[in-house]
């Protein structure tokens, strides 16, 4: 089986068997986002449990891309502080930004390696970065953003 096969399979399976889908009770921030050429959407929430880790709450629909990637980020940043999931975070950007040339680091991102060949279609980039989008929105509507070292999806 070949790598890009491989991948896609992991993002089918995302789509299909959506990680911690669904909303949260009290939510701190909420940010619903919409990718008008695709018609994707997406709701995304964000809490802190009592360790001080995230909570991630969404719902959506649309693309296998843009639903995948919001399974992906729950996978990947449920649980943690925020500092940490914002360094995932710039990640998943910069590896969407890399236009299929990146050798993406699995311990920092997870499934989220498999949209690495997502990068080369600049339609669908936003797709990917969707959910991203929308969980940054919200943790700054929460309060939960760190300040320093932000940059733009
Ligand atoms: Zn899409």
């Amino acid at each position: 089986m070949s790598l890009e096969s491989l991948y896609q399979d992991i993002i089918i399976d995302h789509y299909k068997n959506p990680r911690g889908r669904g909303l949260l009770q009290s939510p701190l921030g909420t940010a619903f986002h919409v990718n008008p050429t695709c018609g994707d959407e997406v709701n995304v929430q964000v809490a802190t449990d009592a360790q001080g880790g995230l909570q991630i709450g969404y719902e959506g629909t649309g693309c296998s891309i843009s639903q995948a990637s919001a399974s992906v980020l729950y996978e990947l940043v449920q649980g943690l502080p925020a500092s940490d999931a914002e360094k995932i975070r710039q990640a998943f950007v910069e590896l969407m930004h890399s236009q299929g040339h990146a050798e993406p680091d699995e311990e920092v991102l997870g499934d989220g390696v498999a949209f690495v060949g997502v990068a080369k279609y600049p339609a669908r980039i936003k797709c990917a970065l969707l959910p991203w989008m929308a969980f940054q929105d919200a943790e700054i509507q929460g309060g939960l953003m760190p300040i320093a070292d932000t940059i733009q999806g």
